[in-house]
């Protein structure tokens, strides 16, 4: 029988899809090209998962799995031998829990369906990033996403309680843990969250819900200097007693671009200082909330943290805030753009940007440099858009002067995105050697044959 022929008789025949089919679909939400694979399969459970797996190992051809194809760092690349095992079939809420405050999932779930079914139980699953339509929750686990509230909530990692995944050669690890507290052992969930697939396939997971926020307060301001912005991130910190949910910070030329290309191009504060924060808060009663986070950003004016604040004034007003802030598209006015995910002690932030520049000057001349991202949590999100023409010859330039300037103080090369294919030649940055080896043991140890993902992270 052929392989099409003995896949299908694993997961029926709907399941399958063989290299010509495949090679119709897309390769990712931000590519241009199409998928390559010997077959892409789509299970329905996690046994037959285990059956493909089994199957794959025993006739050793090389597995990549994938979630939404959201992912900026090709890691879930496939090459036209390897066999492609898509979670798209799998989008069961087996179960929430209001009272344990726990829902159940199959790993194909999307983001914005979890989000959506929690909020039906006044529960909130607080992982939130663009890509919630199309992202998976199994593809947040295997890359450990982060996103917009992290500040509050931790990262995918914080809110999983318990994973169930498939062991290259077939093996279901059932670890649908539903305690927030158990040392028994080793925490076996997170050998598979951050893994990028290299280690199994996750199939089902446990996920923390928590109480839903009633109420969103928020502000866009404007700042003289870098300084006070981090001055500003901890007062408030401090004055919001525990209800602080966002806090993103643009650079001028990235505050301008996402305001300028924005409906009428309203801007809430002058586009003319150096520096942007939003802040948000979420809580649950809402009286006492705005007169806690207007006292909040008065004291900031007061102590001369702020230049300027726009003070959200309504929902619509709160989702227009966003709304600039999630209008990252707009660098593909630019060009094409080239995207980083560095992480670095805040410390070091001012001192990092300001070097960028000049330093890009050197590396590629002229040059559109934005800057943005998680301030509160060390993360930033730098943008340079490069001419199509220059793409790949920018590429490696601005790579090295973007990772190079983290190497003096072991920043990371990627905070949320991961290290797929695209930075695996970076990673040394961010890791100790003795690390990349206990990273490679582990790797031998779960899939010998090197099946899982060849050839990523490590
Ligand atoms: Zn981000």
């Amino acid at each position: 029988m052929s392989l099409i022929e003995n896949l299908r008789a694993l997961v029926g025949e709907g399941g399958v899809l063989d290299a010509a089919e495949t090679a119709q679909r897309s390769a990712g939400v931000w590519r241009p090209d199409n998928l390559k694979a010997a077959a892409l399969v789509r299970p329905r459970s996690t046994e037959e998962v285990s059956a493909v797996l089994r199957y794959c190992h025993a006739n050793c051809l090389k597995v990549v799995t994938q979630g939404g194809l959201t992912g900026l760092v090709h890691g879930s690349d496939a090459a036209p031998d390897e066999v492609i095992v898509s979670l798209e079939l799998m989008r069961t809420i087996e179960l929430i829990d209001p009272l344990q405050r726990v829902a159940q999932v199959q790993a194909g779930v999307t983001l914005q369906a979890l989000q959506e079914a929690a909020d039906t139980h006044d529960l909130a699953f607080p992982l939130d990033l663009g890509a919630r339509g199309t992202a998976t929750i199994g593809g947040n686990a295997a890359t450990n996403a982060g996103g917009n509230r992290v500040i509050r909530y931790g990262m995918t990692r914080d809110m999983v309680l318990g994973i169930e995944a498939v062991l290259a050669d077939g093996t279901v690890i059932s670890s649908l843990n539903q305690l927030i507290k158990n040392n028994a052992g080793y925490d076996l969930k997170h050998l598979f969250i951050g893994s990028e697939g290299t280690l199994g396939v996750i199939t089902r997971l446990v996920l923390r819900l928590r109480e839903k926020p009633t109420t969103t307060n928020m502000a866009f301001a404007a700042f003289e200097s870098f300084a006070r912005v981090p001055a500003f991130l901890k007062h408030m910190d401090r004055a919001l007693g525990g209800t602080l949910s966002a806090f993103e910070v643009m650079w001028q030329p990235t505050y301008r671009l996402f305001t300028g290309g924005h409906v009428g191009g309203k801007q809430p504060v002058a586009g003319d200082y150096p520096m942007y924060a939003l802040v948000e808060s979420q809580g649950a009663d809402r009286a006492m909330d705005t007169e806690r986070f207007n006292k909040a950003m008065e004291s900031a004016f007061e102590a001369g943290l702020l230049a300027d604040a726009a003070i959200a004034q309504s929902d619509a007003d709160c989702h227009e805030f966003w709304s600039i802030r999630d209008n990252v598209e707009a660098v593909m006015t630019r060009g094409l753009p080239i995207i980083f995910d560095v992480s670095l002690p805040i410390a070091k932030m001012e001192d990092y940007t300001a070097r960028l520049g000049p330093a890009l000057t050197e590396a590629i001349g002229t040059h559109e440099l934005f800057i943005f991202g998680h301030l509160g949590d060390g993360n930033l999100h730098l943008i340079v858009p490069a001419p199509p023409a220059q793409y790949m010859a920018w590429r490696p330039k601005i790579e090295a002067v973007v990772y190079g300037g983290l190497e003096a103080f072991r920043g990371s090369v990627s905070a949320e995105h991961g290290i797929g294919l695209e930075k695996k030649p970076w990673l040394h940055i961010s890791r100790t050697p003795e690390e990349i080896a206990l990273m490679r043991t582990l790797k031998q140890a779960l899939d010998p044959k090197g099946m899982l993902n060849a050839g990523k992270v490590v």
